[in-house]
């Protein structure tokens, strides 16, 4: 296989690849929608809106174990009203069809239909009840302790959009609108090639000079994190040929992720061969530390055309470039809405310096309480280090202009 070089490109910052992969994503059509059982599409993305069946709460509902009651009747606190029925929350309590007239109130509990002619609910804790008559101590004002019926929201309004994730909050709102079935966009396929003479399957037993193949597993674990379905291709080795024949296997799945074999080394053969292809790169390189050497762009194979990315072989470049570039063009096939990367701040515990000119993505532990969000640094042997970045939770980000960083300074953050 005769390989031509690849002209040295220019490096983008790392808001300019952000960028690009944002406007791609923009542009990329989503994987089929399905019918999915709710359990079946937690973690994917919504393919329609899920809307009110009906008003919620349907039924003016109360907030409180105590009294029902018409707050007129109250103004003159302590006062005694007449008991004239008991009303629990479930469909067909016989007395919620009851209505308090002056002088009057109902024992109601937590979730139950407030009664027609009752505008409050006292709380049983400022009550004294003796057979049929309670003394209520307090007044209380029109309206407290009901929620009032569609004052969450009344029927026909959508309450998670299409290109919304299923998650815990979207998964309650499908039951609640009664819909054991939703439409989702099927799992995206993502293609996982790790290459590399020194990488082995994790099933072998790696020579002295050889290391196991993580880059796969860290990535996979991201995909269908991210509601893609990874496929897992045999290890590739420094071979343009082989490389080739994986890389056109890869290239029939809806995103091909390679690792390793993208930076500048005479044997980093994956932008030289998919070049072969007539792949167009999006970029090549990023300003930013770990993963500088990523790649994107695609490759017309067939009738579709495939997006790759070379994620640079460091375990800790991989998962970063993962995050904040491959993600997006999954979300995008996906079907996501876009989302924004999920940066917090905390207070710096211990002092740092790094060197200027790439924004960094540095492995650190956030803790601390609400009040008081606190990062500490976690010592690493740079971007190969994975054992570093399993003991960390996040990543502190140094903007390319930043060197020295003192204890007590807020520091932005990117989480997991
Ligand atoms: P490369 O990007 O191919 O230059 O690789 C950079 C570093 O990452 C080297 O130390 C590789 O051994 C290591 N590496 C490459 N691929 C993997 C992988 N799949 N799993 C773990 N480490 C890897
Ligand atoms: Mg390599």
């Amino acid at each position: 296989m005769v390989l031509t070089g690849v002209a040295e490109p220019k490096l983008l910052s790392f808001t300019e690849a952000r960028q690009v992969v944002e406007q791609y994503g923009s542009r990329l059509s989503p994987t089929d929608p399905e019918m999915l059982s709710l359990l079946e599409a937690l973690g994917l993305v919504l393919a329609e809106d899920l809307r009110a069946d009906r008003d919620f709460p349907p039924f003016p509902r109360s907030t409180r174990d105590g009294y029902a009651v018409r707050a007129a009747d109250l103004v003159a606190a302590p006062a005694r009203l007449r008991l004239i029925g008991e009303i629990k929350a479930g469909a067909n309590s016989d007395q919620s069809d009851i209505t308090i007239a002056a002088g009057e109130a109902a024992e109601i509990m937590t979730g139950a239909p407030v009664p027609l002619g009752a505008d409050a609910v006292v709380m049983v804790e400022y009550t004294q009840r003796r057979d049929a008559v309670v003394t209520v101590q307090r007044a209380v004002a029109r309206g407290e302790n009901i929620v009032a019926a569609g004052s969450e929201a009344t029927q026909g309004t959508i309450m998670v959009a299409r290109g919304s994730r299923v998650t815990h909050t979207a998964a309650a709102v499908a039951a609640a609108v009664g819909r054991p079935e939703i439409a989702a966009h099927r799992r995206p396929r993502v293609a996982i090639l790790a290459t590399g003479d020194e990488v082995v399957d994790i099933n072998l037993p790696p020579g002295l000079k050889e290391i196991r193949n993580s880059n796969t597993y860290s990535l996979a674990a991201q995909v269908y994190a991210g509601g893609g379905e990874p496929l897992i291709l045999p290890v590739a080795p420094d071979s343009a040929e082989e490389l080739a024949l994986l890389l056109r296997q890869g290239l029939r799945a809806d995103l091909l992720l390679v690792t390793g074999g993208v930076s500048a080394g005479k044997y980093d053969l994956v932008a030289p061969v998919l070049a072969s292809f007539e792949a167009q790169f999006h970029f090549r390189g990023v300003r930013i530390q770990p993963g500088k050497p990523v790649v994107f762009g695609d490759v017309a194979f067939g009738d579709k055309t495939t997006p790759f990315f070379g994620l640079p072989g460091n375990p800790v470049s991989t998962m970063v470039t993962f995050q904040l570039f491959a993600r997006p063009v999954l979300d995008a096939l996906s079907g996501s809405t876009p989302q924004p990367l999920p940066f917090a701040q905390a207070m710096l515990q211990s002092p740092f310096t790094t060197k200027t000119g790439l924004t960094r993505f540095l492995p650190a532990k956030l803790g601390g309480t609400h009040e008081q969000p606190e990062v500490e640094p976690v010592r690493w042997q740079g971007s190969g280090d994975l054992m570093a970045v399993a003991r960390s939770n996040c990543y502190i980000v140094v903007p390319p202009e930043r060197e020295h960083f003192s204890a007590g300074e807020a520091v932005t953050l990117l989480l997991f």
